[in-house]
């Protein structure tokens, strides 16, 4: 059986903790963002299992479309200009606590996102030893 990782992620322009002890998904902290929409802007909790696309908000989403992240502490743009292989939106860029980065799409529905080490020897073994047991 697959297990699940879960992931603790921080603001790569002001290095602040972007998980939320309150809003709890599936039993974990989730990943607390701002996000805009066309029609629309408020908060939205993700999920911090890897890929796991569970997330909750009260803005109201329109499936494909893409939507603009921005950090809740330094309102600065999550969106990077990679592109998703999938869908050709944005992707979103989140730092690891432990290093390495997380990079999910920023279209509602797709579901592509990966996870990327900068040293994927040291830094899988520091993710195991934190989040592994
Ligand atoms: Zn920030
Ligand atoms: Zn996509």
């Amino acid at each position: 059986m697959k297990k699940y990782i879960s992931l603790s992620v921080k603001c790569p322009h002001c290095g602040k903790s972007l998980m939320d002890d309150e809003e709890l998904l599936n039993g974990k902290s989730s990943i607390k963002l701002n996000i805009q929409t066309n029609s629309s802007r408020g908060v939205i909790y993700l999920c911090s299992y890897y890929e796991c696309f569970d997330y909750t908000t009260e803005v109201p989403l329109t499936e494909k479309e893409a939507v603009e992240f921005t950090c809740p502490h330094c309102n600065k743009e999550l969106n990077t200009k990679e592109e998703c292989r999938v869908c050709h939106a944005p992707m979103v860029s989140l730092l690891l606590q432990t290093g390495g980065k997380v990079s999910l799409c920023s279209r509602t529905g797709c579901s592509n996102h990966y996870v990327a080490f900068e040293d994927l020897s040291t830094e899988l073994q520091k993710f195991y030893e934190t989040f592994g047991s």
